[in-house]
């Protein structure tokens, strides 16, 4: 079953101590930020791989997408639409959404977060 209501501990994760990218939500560390909603903020990525290549961050934190799928789907969906509005607005529209979950899939901050791809022909996988 799909939980959709927010619980008293998905309250308590609002924010990490010593996470990255929550202190980026909060302002206390500088991003070049692109665009923002009512529960995910987009920012360009510091060593980017693409000529568009933007971050888009739930507001609260969760370790990963996979968690952040589970306590609030409709973060998720927000996150996804935040991810295409930024491509549209910087690029044409076409993109590659990638979300890394785990050390062995390449996550090496751990807060939620998807990468948009875009800006030019993408090859590889
Ligand atoms: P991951 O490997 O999927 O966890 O992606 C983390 C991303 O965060 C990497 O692409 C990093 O380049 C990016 N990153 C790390 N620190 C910063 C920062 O301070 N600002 C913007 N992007 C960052």
């Amino acid at each position: 079953m799909v939980r959709t209501t927010e619980t008293s501990t998905e309250k308590a994760a609002e924010r990490s101590a010593d996470c990255l990218f929550c202190k980026i939500v909060a302002g206390e560390i500088s991003a070049d930020m692109v665009a923002e909603s009512e529960s995910a903020v987009a920012f360009k990525d510091i060593n980017p791989k693409a000529p568009v290549h933007v971050l888009v961050v739930p507001r609260k934190h969760h370790a990963d997408v996979s968690a952040l799928a589970g306590a609030s789907p409709e973060a998720l969906a927000d996150v996804v639409a935040l991810a295409d509005q930024v491509a549209s607005d910087l690029a044409d529209g076409q993109y590659r959404l990638i979300c890394n979950v785990g050390p062995k899939a390449g996550q090496t901050v751990f807060h939620a977060h998807a990468h948009v791809l875009a800006g030019t022909q993408l090859t590889g996988f």
